[in-house]
């Protein structure tokens, strides 16, 4: 079946032509209907398979009939979302979906100031796209009103309903009507946030999508057993057979992010880093420079694991593993989306053999092993680039010392200053 033959709007029909979207995926083709209809839906399918228009564009077609006929004022649809950044790009697939619409969709989020936000709300919109935090703060200042929302939706669901946002979920469904839709949206849900989900809502169809293998079929990854203090040689190797392509290194935390930075400049490769110790602008720039591919290396911790869609990423490497197994299925799944191919390596250490355990646990099945024979493993490490360090390399690091040396202390003070904010 092809979008020209549902019964959704022309102005939405007209949006999917020029996105060149010709068929629903599996997931668009099971979620509309029941969406259309009115029914609550929990819905899971693997990462990349165009979730966010599976809601899109059912809740833009309804709210666009009904406002050929009459204006209504007030939030009719409210989508949580855990990151800024999935805010932004949640918000833009409404906005371009709907741009022959008369719905109006904007995002509130943290990390920047809250004034031009609230004007925007003034001006009133249909759909509100938002990170927990900030909208609560808006709803208890009284800028945000939600007793008109009809619709919730809860992306990345599994991870809205855990631990660090089920309290910011609960105390947000006592400001909703008792009578609406809500739609849960997620890769990956276990028993337990099953149970919750279906509390919270009545009778919700299910819809699976693949439930075999949570881990997206265009995605080709594998494990690799590295040594703790050999991964930058075997990142390093990584980069350089694959020259050219987009690369997104997960890590465990925001030092070890800006040491990978700093070891990888050491031989000459340029990489940005993605973590909750920037500041929402410099988060903002990083992600961009690396999706316009000006940076072909973009490492981040999990901040970026869930729902970021950067179609052309071809590689991910879990430089270190998750500690959170099903974070394994998000962060290989920036990977292989839409109908692109993508490819994955993990680096495991023997102190993270737990951890892999963990993983394979999850996944129901053991991760296909990349063997190293020990002449290349010893080998990736001479030839670093680290273990050679060559002449014009150490006149770069000499220079850019002198340069340093040059600079006022109290530029790099009010830097400092600015970056802690
Ligand atoms: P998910 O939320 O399932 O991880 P996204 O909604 O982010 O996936 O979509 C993944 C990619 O697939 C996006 O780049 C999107 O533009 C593309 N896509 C979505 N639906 C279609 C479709 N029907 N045809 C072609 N591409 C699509
Ligand atoms: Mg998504």
């Amino acid at each position: 079946m092809k979008f020209d033959d549902y019964s959704i709007n022309p102005a939405i029909k007209k949006a999917l032509d020029k996105l060149d979207f010709k068929k629903p995926t599996d997931i668009q083709f099971k979620a509309i209907p029941p969406i259309l209809k009115g029914e609550d839906v929990l819905a899971i399918a693997q990462t990349g398979t165009g979730k966010t228009a599976a809601f899109a564009i059912p809740v833009l077609h309804k709210l666009h009939e009904r406002k050929q006929y009459a204006r209504e004022d007030g939030i009719k649809c409210l989508v949580m979302v855990p990151t800024r950044e999935l805010a932004i790009q949640i918000t833009e697939v409404f906005q371009t979906l709907g741009k022959h619409t008369r719905v109006k969709t904007f995002s509130v989020f943290g990390g920047v100031e809250q004034g031009p936000q609230i004007a925007k709300l003034e001006d009133g919109i249909d759909i509100l796209v938002a990170t927990p935090g900030r909208m609560f703060d808006l709803v208890s200042q009284g800028y945000i009103r939600l007793e008109r929302v009809e619709i919730l939706i809860l992306d990345e669901a599994d991870h809205m309903l855990d631990l660090g946002f089920i309290r910011d979920i609960r105390d947000l469904m006592k400001f909703l009507p008792r009578k609406r839709q809500t739609l849960f949206f997620s890769a990956t849900i276990n028993e337990h946030i099953k149970d919750l989900a279906y509390s919270l809502v009545s009778k919700p169809i299910r819809i699976q999508v693949s439930p075999k293998d949570p881990v997206a079929k265009n995605v080709d990854h594998s494990v690799a057993y590295v040594g703790m203090d050999d991964k930058r040689f075997f990142l390093e190797r990584v980069v350089q057979e694959n020259a050219g392509s987009k690369i997104l290194v997960f890590v465990r935390t925001k030092v070890r992010a800006e040491r990978v930075h700093e070891a990888m400049k050491r031989v000459g490769i340029v990489t940005e880093t993605l973590h909750g110790d920037k500041d929402q602008k410099e988060r903002l720039t990083s992600l961009n420079r690396f999706k316009k591919g000006d940076v072909k290396v973009l490492v981040a911790t999990d901040v970026s694991s869930r729902g970021i869609d950067i179609p052309s990423v071809e590689y991910v490497v879990n430089y270190d593993l998750p500690e959170v197994p099903e974070n394994y299925v998000h962060r290989v799944g920036r990977t292989g989306r839409g109908t692109h191919k993508g490819k994955s390596v993990s680096f495991c250490s023997p102190e993270e053999k737990p951890i892999l355990d963990e993983i394979e646990k999850f996944l129901g099945k053991p991760i296909k092993v990349l063997e190293i024979a020990k002449d290349d493993y010893s080998a990736t490490i001479d030839f670093s680039s680290e273990a050679k360090p060559d002449v014009m390399a150490l006149m770069r690091e000499h220079e850019a010392k002198l340069d340093s040396m040059k600079k006022a202390p109290k530029v790099s003070n009010a830097n400092k200053k600015k970056k802690k904010k």
